[in-house]
């Protein structure tokens, strides 16, 4: 028997996918669609319901699943999916990279690249052909759970980075063994939440989406990421499921995107249980499939649901064809029904956190480090040196260094959200193998010199796991995750904290969070330090011992006044397996701080939404009881040098509309350290025909200035990136004047200001 064309890779791509559509039966249609999750009964998900794509497969199922796939009727190959979100979460011993906000405070798109291509390498060993990965959520609202997951504010930002790890993803094409799918998500709107509350109706008008929301998404689609992951919330009463404008007009007809959807999970239950804007599964999956979706993630009643709405005449079948196309195009141009590209051990073997990507994560964590405060006590002894041998070494004599607080050895704290034991998978209970973990106790029991003495103290619990009182699921069967309780102020702990930060010469006190006030459902009310920190720091600063403060969470802290009070202020996020060797080699000044805020940070949750690019016009600047000034700025960040910006020229003063704005700055080292400094550029329109914002980043530059020494910085920003949304909603280019602002933050106290002229087209 000859075989059937659409397992003849000779013949062209498209004769194959309408050979095996005409082929299938409409079960088989709709199977396809259905994205399950492979925890559940794999029989029933791969060989009754069809299901053309599973998620959350543990590494010992993953085989069953490719099997079980090969023997159904027509063997169509499944598309394996997950969140490799900072490396690939959940597959023990892999290597965890900081998290996307830790990444975004490198502003090294060439590193994220090089850290999606790694994960890419790891992911692709494991049968999996898909992640869920880049987020392009703005960050607005810090008490949102997911502010970890995103790049920060700044949709310039956003955008660079999320294009930077498409490429990385996605490799040289798909044909490559070692490409995996990118995914954009979660479009779009998500973050606009109201009080921070996850998936609450986002109050978002086509103006301010296409303003600020959608260019990080556009941005990608145009990179050529393959698939797109619509949000879990509405918009003027319409779920992004059922969003035919998002969807048609504007992601496949404005920008040209022909890849495949996935929607999130149980998006299309969630419009009949949780939204109630369908009746039943089966209006729900005609809505679904009617606004273009493709892949519908773990909605099983879809199944039954789409079959019916055909039976009952509401949907056609053709329109299911569509979506199947483009999912069976995914799997044919991934080479698939050739080689499913099932887990390889030999590969795993190679290349799971091996040393290349191990060293590749300390580079990044170094970078992700965010100096935002030092009294001249950092780098430590004014920082030692490493010898030919490679042992730390120091011109001064032995040293105690205390490190103390609730995550100066907790591994998990150092990951954060999606990895190992965060809660989202039930094969990894103990989290990543602990020796692949560094924390910062063992970061600097590793880095210090010979003589030196590190001790350790937690100092206080953060808080515990309470059962939540509406019981343990949800409605729709999903378990629902116990709720968090602040610790109680330990006197004890703090005794024993106090004692060490005496007899020690230097405090590194590590607090944050943990993962139970991170991530989905884990938005929180308030921003400050939870459970005994703040009195914990109060403690250790009175003792008088320099306290070093460094921040491992997930998101920004509201800090007391005892932590400004410390000698320096450490943002570290959460920095990945090498971010406590990252955090020691910073402090001893092994390595140079660079690392700059992707957000600002508010002195006080009242202040919230804070992010600098806010829009000109409100009453005052102020509120009455309080500056509406974040403590750090978007952008801010320290160095071990001084440094200053002078000489800011812009090269042509009439600027055509469709040119290129060019200037220069001098950025000179006056101190005594090298600086890896990134050069800012925003631009302010100075009139515009509506509201727009008071600045925005245009453009930066990263460049290395040896103490002592000068560079000439050029910036170039294209004209039509000076551009505003209309009251109708288009994206314009207003000519006229605008200023360029060139500095190290986006402060305007620390930004020279030039003007220019766009010309009239
Ligand atoms: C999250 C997505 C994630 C998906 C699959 C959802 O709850 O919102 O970001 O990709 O789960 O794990």
């Amino acid at each position: 028997m000859t075989s059937p064309a659409y397992r003849d890779p000779s013949r062209p791509l498209e004769e194959r996918l309408e050979d095996l559509l005409a082929r299938m039966t409409l079960p088989e249609k709709v199977g396809q669609m259905l994205q399950l999750d492979a925890r559940g009964d794999l029989e029933d998900v791969v060989a009754t319901k069809l299901a053309g794509s599973i998620l959350h497969a543990s590494p010992e199922r993953m085989h069953a699943a490719v099997e079980l796939a090969a023997a159904t009727r027509l063997g169509i190959p499944l598309l394996v999916a997950d969140d490799c979100i900072h490396g690939h979460s959940f597959w023990p011993g892999a290597t965890i990279f900081p998290t996307q906000l830790g990444m975004a405070c490198t502003w090294d798109t060439e590193l994220v690249e090089r850290m999606a291509r790694a994960t890419a390498v790891e992911v692709a060993a494991t049968g999996i052909h898909w992640t869920f990965s880049p987020v392009l959520c703005i960050t607005r609202d810090l008490r949102w759970g997911r502010v970890n997951e995103t790049f920060g504010e700044d949709p310039l930002l956003i955008g660079e980075l999320g294009a930077a790890m498409v490429r990385g993803y996605q490799g040289a094409g798909l044909d490559d063994p070692t490409a995996v799918l990118a995914c954009a998500k979660h479009f779009a709107g998500y973050s606009e939440t109201q009080g921070g509350r996850d998936a609450s109706e986002a109050d978002l008008s086509r103006r301010k989406l296409r303003s600020w929301f959608l260019p990080p998404f556009e941005r990608i689609a145009r990179e050529g990421c393959r698939t797109f992951m619509l949000g879990y919330q509405a918009m003027d009463g319409v779920p992004i499921t059922a969003n035919k404008w998002l969807l048609n007009d504007v992601l496949k007809g404005e920008w040209g995107f022909t890849g495949t959807l996935v929607t999130d999970w149980d998006n299309v239950g969630r419009m009949v249980w949780e939204q109630k804007v369908c009746a039943d599964a089966v209006e729900a999956a005609t809505v679904a499939v009617q606004a273009g979706n493709d892949l519908v993630m773990t909605t099983p009643d879809f199944f039954e649901g789409a079959q019916e709405a055909v039976a009952q005449g509401r949907l056609r079948e053709e329109e299911i064809d569509e979506a199947v196309r483009r999912i069976l195009k995914l799997k044919l141009e991934l080479g698939l029904f050739e080689d499913p590209r099932a887990p390889d051990r030999t590969r795993q073997a190679d290349v799971i956190g091996c040393a290349e990507h191990t060293a590749l994560n300390l580079e990044l964590a170094r970078k992700s480090l965010v100096l935002l405060r030092n009294d001249g006590t950092l780098p430590l002894d004014g920082g030692l040196t490493v010898d030919g041998q490679g042992h730390t070494v120091t011109a001064g004599g032995p040293r105690t260094i205390a490190v103390i607080g609730p995550n100066g050895d907790d591994p998990q704290a150092m990951l954060g959200d999606w990895a190992g034991a965060s809660g989202q998978v039930d094969w990894m209970p103990d989290g990543h193998p602990r020796e692949t973990v560094t924390t910062v106790l063992d970061g600097f029991r590793a880095a210090v010199p010979d003589g030196w003495k590190v001790t350790y103290a937690p100092g206080a619990d953060i808080g515990r796991l309470v059962p939540d009182p509406q019981g343990p699921v949800y409605p729709d069967g999903q378990p629902r995750p116990p709720l968090f309780g602040p610790a109680p102020v330990d006197e004890a702990l703090i005794a024993e904290a106090v004692s060490l930060a005496r007899a020690a010469d230097y405090v590194v006190a590590v607090v944050g969070d943990t993962v139970a006030l991170t991530g989905e459902t884990c938005s929180t009310a308030t921003l400050e330090l939870q459970g005994g920190q703040v009195a914990l720091l109060e403690a250790l600063v009175a003792t008088g011992t320099p306290v070093v403060v460094v921040l491992v969470h997930g998101k920004p802290s509201v800090l007391p006044d005892a932590a400004l009070a410390a000698a320096a202020l450490i943002e570290a996020f959460n920095p990945g397996m090498r971010g406590g060797q990252a955090v020691a080699e910073f402090v001893l000044g092994l390595i140079e701080p660079s690392g700059r805020l992707p957000l600002s940070v508010p002195r006080h949750v009242g202040q919230q939404p804070v992010y600098y690019n806010q829009v000109r016009g409100q009453h005052g600047d102020r509120y009455a009881d309080l500056t509406q000034e974040p403590l750090f700025v978007f952008g801010e960040g320290l160095s071990y040098s001084t440094i200053e910006y002078t000489d800011l020229a812009i090269l042509d003063e009439v600027v055509a509309w469709d040119g290129v704005v060019r200037a220069e700055v001098t950025v000179s080292n006056t101190g005594a350290r090298p600086v890896l400094e990134t050069v800012q550029a925003y631009i302010s329109d100075v009139v515009t025909s509506v509201t727009w914002a008071k600045q925005e980043l245009k453009a930066w530059q990263q460049v290395t200035v040896p103490p002592g020494d000068s560079v000439r910085v050029r910036l170039t920003i294209p004209a039509t990136a000076c551009s505003l949304v209309d009251a109708e909603g288009r994206r314009i280019v207003e000519p006229g004047a605008f200023d360029l602002l060139v500095g190290p933050s986006s402060r305007a106290a620390d930004l020279l200001r030039a003007r220019f002229t766009l010309s009239q087209p």
